[in-house]
Parts: structure tokens; sequence; C-alpha cells
């Protein structure tokens, strides 16, 4: 087999054209048809969904509802919060025209909600009765991205977006935190992604929030994948939508708000995070198919090892073990194996005329260090929920150590250049927007962020004179 047909560039070689080739080669996606946008298919989607249950289930957990908000927001609605605008006027799609004719007023397409959700929480909210105000919707946005990558940077994407309002600052930042915390729960009990949860720094805030709170992950060429975002908004929509509520002493107060966002970039992560030369490597809790039985024979004998096969996924499926059958008996043994390492599968059975008679097949995890084993047919569905949590750890406890590998603490600008080249440096920083562009223009390194629970800053700034801010040291690196 050649890399033309099915394999893809090492990583090693181009770690981009790995990515954007085993995107499309595994069938998660292919280009849509406007620049910057993409088709997700059955095997992306179902990859989304599943993340899109473990996510929805602790929104629910917690006290959240979902609801739906309009796609199309009138551009005066913008305009309102200054900063908000400012932000994202080089982003927006803008339809001025509908119907035959020129709007009066034109309209967005939601790079976000904040705007159309302020405006409703102010004519929902009117006391202290009504707070906290919880909401969540699942939905696509539009943001016109210039360097469109699929599921990294996409100009359309699909996500979750948490709204709420609260009586005041310590409830809405109680928010603000839990929200990091649940997506830091996905990332890594779901996508083993061992993502480090931080404060962004003033230059990296969101468009009109007093504080961002990220999760950011290192992905396997050394860059960092901002993987989710927390906002905590203060009163500046409160002032702007006029949202309020009557306190229990009978005054007038402003709401604080909070916004919070995942979005299918995740699944972009889970690629870079886990994936190899021989293509993605899916962890368990996500993986469409956890185990792929690839039946093995021609006539009578493959008639009986499908048979075989069908039998068994029916058993694992009863199990809770997401199983397929490749009964593609016209493709080689060979070509079938390929074809689901590419895709990421984390456990392969074959089952041939010879395990058939003993009563076994043959496993091969994917990463394929221990090489194949035998397991009985018997005892498939009661081993394999075990063998794949088991599998599950393993990627989280290498991408630790990855990450743990390629992070350097240091106080030094020879240091800190050389750590960004291949990895992430934890340095102390002054908090000035310029020294920030500075760095950047010589490593092409940024802050990514102040880690909750890094270790102190020294005094000074790695970079320039200026006394070192936050108190403890940021992470710098580069960034998709
Ligand atoms: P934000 O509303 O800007 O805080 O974005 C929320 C989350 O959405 C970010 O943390 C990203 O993970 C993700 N995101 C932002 N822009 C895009 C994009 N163009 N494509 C995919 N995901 C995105």
């Amino acid at each position: 087999m050649t890399r033309d047909d099915r394999g893809v560039t090492p990583q090693g070689e181009d770690f981009s054209a790995w990515y954007n080739e085993l995107v499309t080669k595994a069938q998660l996606v292919d280009r849509g048809p406007a620049k910057g946008t993409m088709v997700i298919r059955p095997y992306g989607y179902r990859l989304w969904e599943l993340l899109q249950s473990e996510l929805d289930r602790r929104i629910k957990d917690t006290g959240h509802d979902n609801a739906y908000f309009p796609l199309l927001i009138p551009e005066s609605y913008l305009s309102r919060e200054a900063e908000h605008v400012e932000g994202f006027s080089p982003e927006l799609a803008v339809v001025t025209h509908a119907g035959g004719k020129e709007l009066e007023e034109p309209l967005i397409v939601r790079p976000t909600s904040e705007t159309v959700v302020g405006e409703m929480m102010a004519k929902w909210i009117s006391s202290h009765r009504d707070l906290p105000l919880l909401l969540n919707q699942w939905a696509n946005v539009v943001r016109w991205e210039l360097r469109p990558r699929m599921f990294l940077r996409t100009t359309e994407f699909l996500w979750q977006e948490g709204h709420t309002a609260h009586a005041d600052e310590a409830d809405a930042m109680r928010e603000t935190m839990l929200a990091l915390d649940m997506y830091t729960e996905v990332a890594r009990d779901i996508a083993a992604i061992p993502v480090v949860p931080g404060e962004k720094t003033p230059g990296e805030r969101f468009a009109g929030a007093k504080g961002t709170f990220t999760i950011e992950g290192m992905m396997r060429d050394g860059k960092a994948l901002q993987a989710g975002t927390s906002h905590y908004m203060g009163t500046n929509f409160a002032k702007a939508f006029d949202i309020r509520y009557t306190s229990a002493a009978g005054r007038l107060e402003l709401c604080h708000t909070t916004s919070w966002g995942m979005s299918t970039r995740m699944i972009g992560g889970v690629i870079m995070t886990h994936g190899d030369d021989k293509g993605l490597v899916l962890p368990p809790r996500l993986a469409p198919y956890q185990v792929v039985i690839v039946p093995i024979g021609r006539g009578e004998q493959g008639a009986r090892t499908s048979e075989a096969a069908r039998e068994l996924a029916g058993r694992l499926r009863s199990a809770g073990v997401r199983a397929h059958v490749d009964d593609r008996d016209q493709l080689s043994p060979g070509f079938r194996f390929n074809d689901w390492e590419l895709r990421g599968v984390p456990i392969r059975l074959e089952l041939g005329p010879r395990e058939l008679e003993t009563g076994s097949a043959l496993m091969a995890r994917r990463l394929g260090e221990e090489g194949k084993q035998a397991i009985t047919l018997a005892d498939a569905p009661r081993l394999l929920p075990g063998i794949l949590d088991d599998f599950q750890d393993f990627l989280l406890r290498r991408a630790t150590e990855f990450r743990d590998a390629h992070t350097t603490v240091t106080d030094s600008w020879d240091a800190f250049a050389t750590a960004v080249a291949s990895g992430w440096a934890l340095a102390s920083h002054c908090g000035d927007p310029a020294c920030e562009a500075d760095i950047k223009a010589k490593t092409a390194a940024t802050p990514r962020c102040v880690p909750l629970d890094g270790p102190p800053a020294t005094s000074t700034c790695v970079h320039c004179d200026g006394g070192a801010a936050y108190g403890k040291r940021v992470i710098f690196g580069r960034a998709y």
C-alpha cells in the first residue's frame, strides 16, 4: 500500500499535511463548497455526537436548561456592546438582501449569541427570584476566518454556548469556574486530553469580557490548542441590554453574566493529541466503533466467520461495547486492518477459520505494542470493557507524559526560545502587550494562559526588565 491511496504523510515530515490528509482519508469530513466550510461525514458526526452527549449530560446535571435562539441577529444588537462589536466586526457575515429586496436593517449571522440572549434575559428577569438564569444552546455559528482548517477553525462550526445571569460577581465567578471544570473533565476523562485550565492574559480576552478562562491542550507537534473557553462578563452585557433585577431589599440591580463555549474544534484536538503515522487513534469513550471485528475467509468459510462475527458483535453490544463487523469480503484482510488503523478504532478482532475452530479471535490494540493476542469468544464481552478502559487510561497517561516532557520551567530567554520551538515554556512575564507582541515576533509563541494551579512567578519578566505580573508563571507556546 502506498501513501497515495490510504496512507498519510508522516507527522515528522509535515505535521500539517498529516492532519489535512488524515481528516479526509479517515472519512471524518469533506471540504464544503463555500471557502472554510466543512461537511461532517457520519463517522466524524458520530464522534461529535458522543462528545456532545457527554457534555450535555454534565450541563444538565449542573442545573442548566437547553434553549434555542435565532441564527439571524439585527445588526444594531451587536453595536450595543462596544468592545464586543469591535472584536467581532472583522469576522461577521452580514445578510443585506432577503426576499428579493434590500433589508432596512442588515442581519448578522450569529458569531456567538450574547446579544440576542441578553435581549431575552432582560425580558425574562425581573426579580432576584429569577436568578440565577442558567441557559445553554447547541447551535452552529459563523465567523469569517481567514485561515480556515478543518475542525480547528472553520467559518461555520458547531458548538454549545452557555449563557447565564447572576445576582452578583461571586455567583457569576462560581459559574465561570464551574463551566471551566466541566470542560476540563470532558477533555481529560472523555477525550483523554490532559488540558491545563487557566486564565487568559488581558490581550487574549473575549471581546466584552472582564475575565476569560481557557483549557489548553498540547498537540503532538508541541503546539497549544485552546479547546474551550469560559467568560465572566461582569455587568458589561447587563448594561448594554438592560438586564436588571429587583433585589430582596427592593433595589434595582444589574445582573452579572457569563458565557462559555466548546466546539467541533475539540475533534481536531483529539486527532492531534493521539494520532500517529498510521492514522487516527481514538480514545474508546469517543470512538464511533470501539471494536471492529474482521471476519476472514471466502465462500463457505467466509459465511461461517461472518456469522460468528455478527453473533459476537451482538453480544458485545449487549455488554455496552460499540462493535462493528467489517465483512467487506471484496477487500483483503490486510486492507481492512489498515483501514481501521487509519480510522483509529481502539481494538480490532480478527476472526478466521482457524480462530473459529478454537472458539477465539485474534485481538490487536490500535497501538499494537503488545502484538496480537488470542481472546476467547465466550469471554470477550466480559473482558473488552476493561480492556477499553485500560486503553483510554493509557492514552491519557501517554499524552500527559508527552506534555510534561515538552514543558520547560525557565527564567532564561535562551531556554525560553528553545522550549517554545518544540513545546511550552512556563515563564514569568510582565503582562505588557507590547512585550507579548515582541515575544511573538521573535518566537511565534503567545501567552496561552496563566495556569490556575501553576508555579509562582519570579520577580522579573523572562523577556524584558519589567516586573512579573499575575503572581504566577505564564504558559507560552505556539498555538493553533
Ligand atoms: P469564544 O466564543 O471565542 O470564546 O469561542 C469558544 C470556543 O469555540 C473556543 O474556545 C474554541 O474552542 C472554539 N472556536 C472559536 N472559533 C472557532 C472556529 N472558527 N472553529 C471552530 N471552533 C472555534
